[in-house]
Formats: structure tokens, C-alpha cells, sequence
């Protein structure tokens, strides 16, 4: 029998937890495959990992691993899909705003042997802030224009996959972890089905615009390096137009002579390309300060309890 490993990656979940557990036992029982829950509890600080220990302790399907500090959702997913010793893996967000019920379908056609992998995304962004949606929208047109990876937009995390997927994934064991990219740099077949938005069932998001914005960034950074480009670019750009300025500049001196004049127009100027220079300073600072993470190569997370050995 095949077994399905569910990945939940949990950080301070105590609200929606048993909805979440109820529903997925309940799911579970429909499908005829051996299963396994691994809860990843992100540096929790409420009662998260007390409710894992107590499932954990009745059903022996249930693995968890507690990190020693909130390493964030990337890293999480990483570790579940690590510890996971199904045939399928599945992820999944404890709120329930990634329907358990779709899995007997997403099952069923992995096991048509067609495609590797079937993922998730939304059909719209009803119910999101206004600022968020337009953000994001943006957000995805930029990233797929300097990016030849394809990275879907409104695409979730939830997914089924098959080992050798997962395999694939682990392989790329970089720091800066952008999963929605690397799902889509490892290949395979994908399989996509669009379902309407839900909203939470209990519990807060644990993102706001600043840490969406900084996400954005990282996703660009890890998947493009056409910023660098652009840099080059302005820089090209700005030192012909010096260049015919100069010439200009010179002609007219010599014809009119050197009034003293254009102390406004020659500010904005200033003010300009120091802010170019300045962001161009900034996109290879970006590079940079990931490079150096990367280098001090260091665990991507760290596991303080566990249930079961590590696999
Ligand atoms: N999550 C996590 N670590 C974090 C933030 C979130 O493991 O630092 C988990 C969270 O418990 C949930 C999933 O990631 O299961 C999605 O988080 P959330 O629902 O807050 O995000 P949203 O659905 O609003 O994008
Ligand atoms: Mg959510």
C-alpha cells in the first residue's frame, strides 16, 4: 500500500490545530493509502507543541519536530519534506485555507502516473486587502519577466508530489529558500487546480505587507540576477547622457561665454543620480548580503524536540 506523508508546517496554531487534525483524520479515512503527519511546529510560542505531543502520543502517524527558534515557513516546509518517508508528500497550512477534501482527487491522478506533482492556486484574490492584490499582481509580472523559471501566480504551497520530486527538492539545499521557485526549477509535471479563496478558520496571519514586500525581494533575488543587469544598464544609460552633455556644455561656452546659471536644475540632477547610484548600490548589496548567507553555509534550521528518529 502506498503510504501519503502530509507536511504541516505550524507556527503559534493552537486555535485552528484540532479543527485541522479532526479534518485531515477524517480525509484520510477516505482514501486507501497508509498515512503520515508531520507537524512542524516553527518556534511556537503558544500551546503548539503541547498539542502535537498529545497527538502524537494517541496516533502513532503523527511525527512532529519542534524548532528551536521561528526559522520561518520555508524552512519549515524544508524540514517536513526532509523527515517525510511517504511514497506522496503532501503540504499543507494548519488553517485550512489549503482544503484537505482535495486531496482524493490530487491522489487519484499522481496515480494515473501522468503527472508528478499537482499543485494549488487560487482563481482570485477575493477577500485580500487591496494594497496586498495589487503588490502581488505586480509582484508575479516582474518575477516572470526576469526569471525564465515560471512561478504561477496566485500559486499556494499546497501540493502532492511524488518521491521522486521531493528528492529533487532536497537537493537544493540553499539558505535563501524560495519554495514557490524551486517547486518550478526542479521540473516534473504539474498538474494545477484553481479553487476559490478561503479565509482562515481560526487563528491571524502571520504576514503583513513589510514582511510580504521583503519576501518579494527575496524571491527576486534568488531567482533572477537581471537586477544586476539593470544596474549596468542605468549606468551606461547615465554616463552617454554626461558624456553629450559635456560636449554641449562646452560649445555653448565657447559661443556665449559662462553665465552663472542652473543651480536648481543642477541640484535635481545631483539628487537624481545619487539615487540611482544609490539603488543600484542596493540591488548589488542584496546580491551580496545572500551570497554571504549562503557561504556561511549554516543549518537552515534547528530541531530542538522531536517524537521519532530522524530520517
Ligand atoms: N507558518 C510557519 N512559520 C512562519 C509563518 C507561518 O510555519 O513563520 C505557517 C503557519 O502556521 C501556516 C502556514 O505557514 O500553517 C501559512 O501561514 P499563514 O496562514 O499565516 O499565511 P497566509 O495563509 O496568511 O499566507
Ligand atoms: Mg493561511
Amino acid at each position: 500500500m502506498n503510504k501519503i506523508s502530509i507536511v504541516v508546517p505550524c507556527f503559534n496554531e493552537e486555535e485552528v490545530l484540532e479543527i485541522f487534525y479532526n479534518k485531515i483524520v477524517e480525509i484520510s479515512a477516505t482514501i486507501d493509502a497508509e498515512f503520515e503527519y508531520i507537524f512542524v511546529d516553527d518556534g511556537s510560542k503558544d500551546k503548539t507543541l503541547q498539542i502535537l505531543k498529545g497527538y502524537a502520543e494517541r496516533d502513532n502517524r503523527v511525527k512532529f519536530i519542534s524548532f528551536s527558534r521561528n526559522f520561518g515557513k520555508e524552512a519549515a516546509m524544508y524540514a517536513g519534506l526532509k523527515e517525510s518517508t511517504g511514497d506522496y508528500v503532501a503540504i499543507m497550512d494548519a488553517d485550512l485555507q489549503d482544503p484537505p477534501e482535495l486531496l482524493n482527487e490530487m491522489y487519484a491522478t499522481l496515480l494515473e502516473k501522468e503527472y508528478d506533482c499537482v499543485a494549488t492556486k487560487r482563481k482570485t484574490r477575493k477577500g485580500e486587502n487591496f494594497i496586498i492584490s495589487f503588490f502581488s499582481k505586480l509582484f508575479y509580472k516582474i518575477i516572470n519577466k526576469l526569471t525564465k523559471t515560471e512561478i504561477v501566480n496566485g500559486a499556494r504551497d499546497y501540493r502532492l508530489m511524488t518521491r521522486q520530486m521531493v528528492n529533487s527538492i532536497l537537493q537544493v539545499t540553499e539558505y535563501n529558500r524560495f519554495s514557490k521557485g524551486i517547486f518550478s526549477w526542479v521540473g516534473f509535471n504539474t498538474k494545477w487546480i484553481a479553487y476559490d479563496n478561503r479565509e482562515r478558520v481560526a487563528g491571524k496571519t502571520k504576514w503583513n505587507f513589510g514582511k510580504l514586500f521583503v519576501y518579494a525581494l527575496d524571491g527576486i533575488t534568488a531567482f533572477s540576477t537581471a537586477p544586476l543587469l539593470i544596474s549596468v544598464l542605468a549606468g551606461m544609460f547615465f554616463c552617454m547622457v554626461s558624456f553629450l552633455m559635456i560636449i554641449f556644455i562646452i560649445i555653448r561656452t565657447c559661443i556665449y561665454g559662462d553665465p552663472v546659471a542652473g543651480w536648481p536644475s543642477m541640484i535635481c540632477i545631483i539628487l537624481f543620480i545619487s539615487g540611482i547610484q544609490l539603488f543600484c548600490l542596493g540591488i548589488m548589496g542584496q546580491y551580496m548580503s545572500k551570497e554571504y548567507m549562503e557561504i556561511k553555509n549554516r543549518p537552515i534550521y534547528i530541531v530542538k524536540e522531536r517524537n521519532k528518529e530522524e530520517r
